[in-house]
């Protein structure tokens, strides 16, 4: 079939990878010719307060494979630094480009900025053609049954399930590769983009960053699968998938996931439900875009929490005196990783027992964490601290020592990030301020020394916590 153009470029945001990828897939159907270009946008980075932050070098270290393994097909990744609404339409025109197909991107920002590239492209007569790609349902696909959008996760993950169908909602996009722009028609556009000229400083990641490693991890993962539903849950466990920074810059694509989970049928039930999160998520994202600013439960609007700045840079700092928070933060501080358990323990204690507003913890959070996602943290922020949809109700408080005798019983996560409680047994680890001083410093401890005492008591700030939110919560 001829094709509608002859030069079409491919912009690529969150979807860094060469498989199953649905703008690359559409720009290869419609146009002869493509050529792949990634924007660092300055906007975006001019806002980011770490010059070693490590998304920088997580992106930067997956857009150098994909340039890799477009060269050795003959083509090249062009990456621009600067504002994507003048680089876009530039690049696009001096290519004699026909049209621009990127995936779409539902935050806020990304979307006025689509809309204004979209705008100026129109006048160069040049369209801008988006395509679903990082989620399995938009905005619109999942209603209930008044065509509305569902505000809460079990009803909207029944709908999703009964819509899904594999072969449709999941299907391999499939590129054709051959129609790689020739690097020699690139060439003027191929520029060095180390991370020092772009203003930033690589550092040290935990994981390796590219589509080859996320495949490779998803594959590692499929063996394990069956035990998820079990070892999830425990953070000295290797339990979990750890892709989600692979899902959020897109090296490894939402559907392949989806499909190896859909695969293993009732082994990979849970880890799809996890899956349906993340779309939820979004979702609720797209439809409230608010959210960004204020709690999705609108009577906790105004709420006043009186945290210290005491508690909040004990919190910071991995020095409440509570073992499990301590190790979680030291580990988070370190890497910019969290287990999701530790996630929820976290902030449920800054938000109920420290009782600092939710909003500070997910800033925190968005500006260290590597799969940092505005949707999933603000999600799990305001679950967290009970104000958003479908959230925690406030009287169910965790108790961070409970959850650590539970999720960590032998105290493995609490010794390799606490090393000056490591000497501990397997019960004192989890409150070590029970044990006689004598005990303690027989072991080298000496609490408010090698080991801060409790920044506060969880009994009484739990009742606290829930006066705080059950008044606003009967005025709602
Ligand atoms: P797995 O357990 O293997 O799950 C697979 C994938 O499902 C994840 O990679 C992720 O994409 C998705 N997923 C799992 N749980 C959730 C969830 N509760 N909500 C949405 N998606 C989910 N996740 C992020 O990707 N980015 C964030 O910024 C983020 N911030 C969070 C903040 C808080 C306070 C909480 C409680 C949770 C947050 N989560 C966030 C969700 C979850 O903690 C992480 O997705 C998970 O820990 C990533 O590890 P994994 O890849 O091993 O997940």
């Amino acid at each position: 079939m001829p094709k509608r153009f002859k030069q079409a470029l491919c912009w690529i945001r969150r979807d860094l990878r060469l498989n199953d990828q649905r703008a690359l897939a559409a720009a290869t159907d419609s146009a002869e010719s493509v050529a792949m270009v990634f924007v660092f946008d300055t906007l975006i980075l001019n806002a980011l307060a770490d010059r070693d932050d490590r998304r920088l070098t997580f992106i930067h270290r997956c857009l150098t494979e994909l340039d890799r393994k477009l060269r050795e097909r003959g083509s090249a990744l062009i990456v621009l630094h600067g504002d994507p609404k003048d680089e876009i339409p530039r690049l696009a025109q001096a290519l004699s480009a026909e049209a621009v197909f990127t995936a779409r991107d539902y935050e806020p920002y990304a979307r006025s900025r689509d809309k204004e590239v979209s705008r100026r492209l129109y006048q160069l007569n040049i369209g801008l053609h988006s395509v679903k790609d990082s989620v399995i349902f938009e905005q619109g696909e999942v209603l209930n049954q008044s065509d509305a959008p569902f505000r809460t996760y079990t009803p909207y993950a029944r709908a999703w399930r009964n819509q899904f169908v594999l072969a449709r909602d999941a299907s391999e996009a499939e590129a054709e590769l051959e129609c790689l722009s020739p690097l020699s028609t690139l060439k003027d556009w191929l520029t060095e983009w180390p991370l020092e000229k772009l203003g930033f400083e690589p550092a040290d990641l935990w994981i390796e960053p590219g589509e080859n490693a996320g495949l490779a991890r998803l594959d590692e993962f499929a063996d394990r699968i069956g035990q998820y539903a079990h070892d999830r849950d425990y953070p000295a466990i290797d339990g979990v998938s750890a892709l989600s920074a692979y899902l959020r810059f897109g090296a490894v694509g939402i559907r392949q996931c989806v499909r190896m989970a859909v695969e293993h049928g009732e082994a990979g039930e849970k880890w799809l439900s996890e899956l349906i999160w993340r779309d939820f998520y979004q979702d609720i994202l797209a439809n409230h875009p608010n959210v960004v600013e204020e709690p999705f439960q609108p009577q906790y609007k105004d709420l006043d929490y009186p945290g210290s700045e005491e508690g909040w840079e004990a919190w910071c700092k991995g020095e409440t005196g509570y073992p499990i928070v301590d190790a979680a933060m030291r580990c988070f501080n370190a890497t910019g990783w969290m287990h999701d358990r530790l996630r929820m323990i976290v902030a449920s204690f800054l938000t109920k027992d420290l009782l600092v507003d939710y909003r500070k913890g997910e800033a925190y959070f968005a500006r260290y964490l590597l799969d940092f996602d505005l949707a999933s943290n603000n999600g799990g922020w305001q679950w967290a601290a009970s104000v958003g949809c479908d959230a925690q109700p406030y009287f169910r408080i965790f108790n961070p020592i409970l959850q650590s005798k539970k999720f960590d019983p032998d105290g493995k996560f609490i010794r390799q990030w606490l090393p000056e409680l490591a000497a501990l047994d397997n019960e004192a680890i989890h409150w070590p301020h029970n044990l006689p001083a004598f005990d303690l410093l027989a072991q080298g401890i000496e609490l408010g020394n090698t080991y801060p005492h409790p920044v506060v008591d969880h009994a009484t700030q739990r009742d606290l916590a829930i006066k705080l939110l059950s008044t606003v919560s009967k005025k709602g």
